[in-house]
């Protein structure tokens, strides 16, 4: 069937620093790098390359960045014919800066991706969102849709509540999970406490909640059971956009027809494969990457 990814699609534009600038100052970069980005388009990626028939839904801006990211994805094997080209508008845009201890500043132009409106409900196979984009433009895709409803809730948002009732499968990582349930902070009351807050986000019988629990795994709650999976074991190069390589993983591999647990070891070492490589959608994993790795 096909994974619809209704989400951000960003320009990242990466400089290399030899230290982050003081606010009022001027530092001069390394080099530059432009990369695909944006929540939505990391896990359109991870999805593709996981074997899925992946279709992106979302904006960009008119000119030369948009088009840019719709060749990426495009080269990707995913279907950008949902992907709207909104006039006079810029194209979202994240300006990273990373130091040369790894710390990074980023400042994030939503452009386009905060524009997005009138998504139709999708009526097969899996429907994966974060929240980069807005919420009213996700509740009715959310409610009308008959697919796997999976909504990775990154960033946490105030006011995203209301979509937890219409999700089947909620993804989130810790500290997410603290700040939707009030609780603990990462490393706070341990497997019992995270386990008792992902537990309280449940509004359905059937519905589950994923937290990734990054070098310990993932963590999979239903009402009445639960399973912690181990992570892979690697020496990561950079964790960024192991989430979203989780989240897109995971959507391809329920649309192929894995049940959950079947599901997340696979998840898991497509997300670990992913901490190999720099960049988000860049190191994403192929699929027989992750076979190798579990073989
Ligand atoms: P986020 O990237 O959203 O902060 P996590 O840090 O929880 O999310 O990582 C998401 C997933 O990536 C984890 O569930 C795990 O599968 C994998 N992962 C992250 N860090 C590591 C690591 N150090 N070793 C192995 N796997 C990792």
């Amino acid at each position: 069937m096909t994974v619809h990814i209704v989400g951000s699609i960003n320009l990242d534009i990466i400089t290399s620093l030899e230290r982050l600038p003081l606010p009022g100052e001027t530092v001069l970069a390394r080099a530059a790098a432009r990369l695909p980005g944006g929540k939505g388009a990391n896990q359109a990626v991870a999805a593709a390359r996981m074997g899925a028939q992946a279709r992106m839904i979302g904006a960009v801006g008119e000119g030369d960045a948009g088009r840019w990211m719709r060749d990426r994805l495009a080269a990707e094997g995913i279907d950008v014919s949902g992907i709207a080209v909104l006039e006079g508008r810029e194209t979202g845009t994240a300006y990273i800066a990373v130091d040369a201890r790894g710390e990074n500043q980023i400042i994030v132009v939503s452009g386009a991706n905060v524009l997005l409106s009138g998504v139709a409900p999708v009526s097969d196979g899996v429907l994966l969102s974060q929240l980069e984009v807005p919420v009213p433009a996700l509740l009715p895709v959310f409610a009308q849709s008959k697919a796997v409803r999976i909504l990775n809730t990154a960033p946490a948002v105030a006011g995203a509540r209301c979509l937890f009732d219409h999700v089947d499968i909620l993804v989130l990582n810790q500290p997410e999970l603290a700040l939707y349930t009030g609780g603990a902070g990462e490393g706070g009351a341990g497997e019992n406490g995270t386990l008792e807050r992902a537990r309280s986000l449940l509004t359905r019988p059937e519905q589950a909640v994923v937290v990734t629990l990054g070098a310990e795994g993932a963590l999979a709650v239903q009402r009445d059971r639960h399973v912690h999976v181990p992570a892979v074991p690697v020496v990561p190069v950079d964790t960024v956009g192991a989430g979203d390589c989780f989240c897109g993983s995971l959507a391809a591999l329920l649309d192929e027809g894995y049940c959950l647990t079947e599901a997340l070891p696979k998840a898991n070492a497509a997300a670990a494969l992913s901490t190999l490589g720099q960049g988000a959608a860049p190191s994403m994993p192929s699929r027989a990457a992750v076979e190798d790795l579990l073989s």
